[in-house]
């Protein structure tokens, strides 16, 4: 057993941008490939459930917790070529975003402001301001579930609006790499990105950002406040009044009162506009079968 990676009972409310979660049975940070390795081996051997996360930022966690192993992916690396950047999992997507935009590289000026890992960026095919990691990757090295590293070429991650194979594959993201070029104006786009953001999402408030894909031709944020439910309250869980498809936890909400807001918002929008909107949050089961996560 690799002892001293795991630790038991551990909280899993700080690891996630909610600031919601009951205790993980088994939590543990993976800085290097070999301690992913020797963790998710372990994992397997034994039958526990995995669940890999990058910055939590976008995982609603079961108020029981989760019953198997948590893996925070906190794998590093950052290289440079002329045209390309080279980093580890476990770097801040936002943090990229803004480094690659300030050394005068343009491809990830989306990324400012995305709070999550390359790992979780991969994963969601996060985006906005109309790119997304598709549109930049070229590659990514993953693990399998048989231990097998493989690199995956962008066309291999079947990418779509906020998915990826991932979501079916239980593959971790160890590294990507993206294309970049040079350009002018990468920091101003980076940064008028940056300020729209600011100005339209309640990006301080405790969130998983939006909660829903934005249906097709429509916007969910837009349905949802049409329907009157700005600032509808559960416990401490809230429709933000400044951006409706954001849910923010006032204070102490729990994970049953953010996923009560959620089935409001499903039926009362499916009520007065029959569009079945489609969560882009993940809620994570206290207790998975093992190849749902
Ligand atoms: C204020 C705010 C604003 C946001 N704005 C945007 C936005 O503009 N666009 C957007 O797309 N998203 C946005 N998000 C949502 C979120 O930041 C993205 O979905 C992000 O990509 C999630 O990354 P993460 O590392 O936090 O993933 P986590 O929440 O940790 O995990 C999300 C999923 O990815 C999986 N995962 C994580 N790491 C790995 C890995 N290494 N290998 C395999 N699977 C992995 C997890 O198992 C989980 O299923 C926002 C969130 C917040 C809080």
């Amino acid at each position: 057993m690799p002892h001293s990676l795991l630790q038991s009972d551990v909280p899993l409310a700080p690891y996630s941008t909610y600031k919601i979660g009951g205790p993980a049975r088994l939590f543990a940070v993976a800085r290097t490939l070999d301690d992913l390795k020797v963790l998710s081996s372990y994992a397997n051997e034994n039958q526990i459930p995995i669940l890999v996360i990058g910055r939590g930022s976008n995982c609603l966690f079961d108020d029981r917790g989760f019953d198997g192993l948590v893996i925070q992916n906190k794998i590093d690396g950052v290289k440079y070529t002329d045209d390309t950047v080279e980093v580890g999992a476990g770097i801040n997507f936002s943090l990229l975003g803004a480094q690659t935009a300030r050394k005068g590289f343009s491809g990830l000026e989306f990324a400012s402001g995305i709070p999550g890992s390359v790992g979780g960026a991969v994963f969601m095919n996060a985006g906005a301001g109309g790119r997304e990691v598709k549109d930049a990757l070229i590659s990514a090295t993953v693990l399998d579930q048989n231990g097998t590293i493989q690199t995956l070429r962008n066309e291999d991650f079947k990418f779509a609006y906020r998915n990826s194979i991932l979501h079916e594959s239980q593959a971790i993201v160890i590294n990507a790499l993206f294309a970049l070029t040079l350009s002018e104006n990468a920091r101003e786009k980076q940064l008028d990105l940056l300020t729209y953001r600011l100005r339209t999402q309640p990006y301080r408030d405790k969130s998983a950002g939006c909660v829903f894909r934005n249906p097709a031709n429509a916007s969910a944020g837009a349905l949802i406040e049409k329907s009157g439910l700005k600032g509808t309250r559960i416990g401490d869980a809230e429709i933000s009044t400044v951006h409706a498809n954001f849910i923010i936890n006032r204070g102490n909400a729990k994970a049953s009162d953010i996923l009560a807001l959620l089935d409001l918002i499903e039926t009362t929008v499916y009520e007065k506009y029959q569009i079945r909107l489609v969560r882009e949050v993940r809620s994570i089961p206290y207790r998975p079968l093992i190849s749902s996560i």
